[in-house]
């Protein structure tokens, strides 16, 4: 028999996950904390409940996909949180972005309850959370992710697991160097072609299926030109996972020169009031230094 899900945390990704989720079949239990977007996940065939207790109490797989560390730790361990719901047997699985040690002080936590964890986030945005076709990195027991991994596939179609507790989320944070990186490069490419009077769909057109190719390239580059600039991923959200990274560095005493600037640079983007801009709103803080905006035909 199928699994009980539950689901906490109905935003830009959590609400298409659950359509995903009803779509292959499960019996789903919402909650958020705004109401609106539980009736209308509700709509779409869900129980919605009151409280991520309650959430705990009507499922065998409880899922969140909120915001930061201390939201996890308040949906799962807080007042009226899952693990006041939670019965030995429960799996939790965070698939939200968050500190890897704090994921692992709330599994132990868990654990000592009878209720397994799973660190799963993710990569892919809005899009790979709409089309299920997200990138799942998971951290936790090997026998729990078996048990998991038909939920998983019907979310995502890259799930790896990597290894113990926080394993997800160090991954994750490997990611979001990578995407940061290949955003400001996306960026600077765009910056240039522009300032170079090239038509820009043709540019991108033509080095995109090459050697340059990247998910930023073929996904964000062709919003800039419209001036389009709303999020899929947030700049507040990516800002909040590159103090995960810097800080993970600083514990290893590592230098990450890249992507220490990608993050300064977001500083002067939120510090215009467009934190809750797409990422690819990043090329707005090298148009401001350079006086000039991308703009199309
Ligand atoms: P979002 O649109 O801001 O959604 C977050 C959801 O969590 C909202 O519905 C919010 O409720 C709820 N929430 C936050 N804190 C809560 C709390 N303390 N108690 C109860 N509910 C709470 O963010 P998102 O873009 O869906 O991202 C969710 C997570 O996925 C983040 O960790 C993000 O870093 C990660 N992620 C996002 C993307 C992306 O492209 N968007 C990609 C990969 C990973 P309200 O409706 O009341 O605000």
């Amino acid at each position: 028999m199928q699994p009980r899900i539950g689901f906490i945390g109905l935003g830009i990704m959590g609400k298409p996950m659950c359509r995903n989720l009803l779509k292959a079949g499960y019996g789903l239990t919402v909650s958020n904390r705004s109401r609106p977007a539980v009736e209308e996940i509700v709509a779409a065939g869900a129980t919605g409940a009151g409280s991520s207790k309650e959430v705990a109490e009507r499922s065998d797989i409880v899922i969140t996909m909120v915001t930061d560390s201390p939201d996890v730790e308040q949906v799962i361990l807080g007042p009226n949180g899952v693990a006041e719901g939670a019965r030995p047997g429960l799996i939790v699985i965070d698939m939200s972005t968050i500190s890897p040690s704090v994921t692992r002080r709330i599994a132990e936590t868990l654990e000592a309850k009878g209720v397994e964890m799973l660190d799963a986030p993710v990569s892919g945005g809005d899009k790979g959370a709409i089309a299920g076709t997200l990138s799942i990195m998971v951290g936790g027991k090997e026998a729990v992710f078996n048990t998991c991994l038909p939920v998983f596939q019907a979310m995502g179609k890259t799930i790896i697991h990597i290894g113990g507790h926080g394993a997800g989320q160090m991954t994750k944070l490997c990611n979001q160097v990578a995407v940061c990186l290949a955003n400001l490069a996306m960026a600077e490419a765009l910056l240039l072609g522009a300032k170079a009077g090239l038509n820009l769909e043709r540019m991108l057109q033509a080095i995109s299926g090459g050697a340059a190719g990247s998910w930023q390239l073929s996904n964000l580059a062709p919003r800039i030109p419209k001036r389009d600039f709303e999020p899929g991923f947030m700049v507040r959200l990516q800002q909040k996972d590159l103090r995960l990274v810097v800080a993970a560095a600083n514990e290893l005493g590592l230098a990450l020169p890249g992507t220490s600037l990608v993050h300064q640079l977001f500083n002067t983007v939120e510090a215009a009031g467009e934190g809750n801009k797409g990422t690819q709103a990043l090329v707005k803080a090298l148009e401001r230094m350079a006086g000039f905006e991308v703009k199309g035909e």
